[in-house]
């Protein structure tokens, strides 16, 4: 029996479905969008198979070098051209097209779609996976999030990350590739990655996006925020109403709520000036600014002779992102070690995936999820 509530949670939800689901239409020149992915960067050899019948072509021209089946080879360069075991093709790129979608291994990795090989700057190999859309996906979110979390939790993520990665395809169509396959865009594993229940939340989700006045969100998302999203504009040069940051009620059980870390001033010492700094024995660090939501804006450096400032974004990735988790901390300086006290995990932009995981525990659909980490935001449908 349906209580009154859920009833009207029914009804509610299916005025919302046939108000956000009006579908847009991309002007893709092809039938299925593209990604591409640098899965290998700057390395001088990489070994190649493909299963079946496949094409090599050069990317440049579209034309066709070789037809053949099984291919086993070791990709190498020669003079800023790829070599194919011996064969010199005199190219800086060559396109490796399988028949079959699922065919290629690339050092041993089964990835879907073609593999594009490219000479860098340095005359070193890049690797690129190009990769429909959906498949990408696939690839993706099992790295993003574990695939036993309720599945309304998972089409949220899906939504999500194509929206970040049609927002990024689309930012570096005049580069070599849309995204890394790293936690600086977004973790892809191709096909050995791939999980049942997180493909079907793709599947269920096919085509989907975040939209904000009729344009694609770049739809950021992090681990956990500690109780409050951030704005977008202090991270990074994004300033639009649905990243502005939110207040999030549901992440307090989560296992990255809270974080502890100490690290001595040595150690901090030693780190910065490996990234550059140049500093002397650190006598005090203090804060500097901090914005609405508690994260440190930025801090001083007190050493002997100076005072050096750095964005508390910086000093994280310096002293290491998985161990000072987030720049919502405080900390204390105790016999010249710094203890901290931090609450969140990751940049804090957009979704809380935690409060995301509990919100979906709760019953919420995964509308409800993205509406409430992106205010202001439609769910539309692309055509392919
Ligand atoms: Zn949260």
């Amino acid at each position: 029996m349906v209580s009154t509530l859920n009833l009207k949670k029914v009804i509610l939800s299916v005025v919302f479905i046939i108000i956000f689901y009006s579908p847009i239409f991309f002007s893709y020149a092809e039938s299925y969008p593209l990604i591409r992915v640098a899965i290998i960067q700057d390395i001088t050899s990489v070994t190649i198979k493909v299963k079946g019948f496949y094409e090599i072509k050069d990317p440049k021209t579209d034309r066709l070098l070789i037809r053949d089946r099984d291919l086993k080879t070791t990709a190498l360069t020669d003079k800023k051209r790829i070599l194919l075991g011996n064969i010199n093709f005199n190219l800086e790129r060559l396109l490796i097209k399988p028949d079959d979608k699922e065919a290629i291994f690339i050092n041993g990795r089964n990835f879907r779609g073609s593999i594009e090989l490219i000479i860098n700057h340095y005359g070193r190999l890049l690797v690129v996976n190009h990769i429909e859309l959906e498949d990408y996906i696939k690839g993706i979110l099992y790295h993003e999030v574990s695939h036993y979390w309720p599945q309304e939790a998972l089409k949220a993520q899906a939504i999500a990350c194509r929206s970040f990665a049609l927002y990024k395809r689309e930012e570096n169509k005049l580069q070599d590739f849309d995204v890394t396959c790293d936690v600086y865009s977004q973790i892809y594993g191709g096909r050995t990655s791939e999980r049942l229940r997180t493909n079907r939340a793709v599947e269920e989700t096919k085509g989907m996006v975040l939209t904000y006045n009729g344009r694609l969100l770049p739809a950021y998302y992090h681990a956990t925020c500690g109780g409050k999203t951030e704005d977008a504009s202090l991270v990074w040069n994004i300033d639009i109403f649905p990243l502005k940051g939110i207040n999030c009620n549901f992440c307090k059980e989560s296992p990255h709520f809270k974080w502890h870390a100490v690290l001595s001033l040595n150690e901090i010492r030693k780190k910065l000036n490996q990234a550059g700094y140049n500093i002397k024995e650190i006598v005090d660090i203090s804060v500097l600014q901090r914005s609405s939501s508690g994260r440190i804006n930025n801090l001083a450096i007190l050493t002997k002779e100076e005072k050096k400032e750095i964005l508390a974004k910086d000093l994280r990735i310096i002293l290491g992102p998985d161990i000072i988790k987030s720049t919502n901390f405080n900390f204390k300086i105790i016999n010249r070690d710094v203890v901290f006290e931090g609450r969140g995990w990751g940049h804090g932009v957009g979704m809380c995936q935690w409060g995301a995981y509990f919100m979906a525990k709760q019953g919420y659909s995964f509308l409800e999820i993205l509406r409430y980490y992106y205010p202001g935001t439609d769910v539309q449908t692309i055509r392919f």
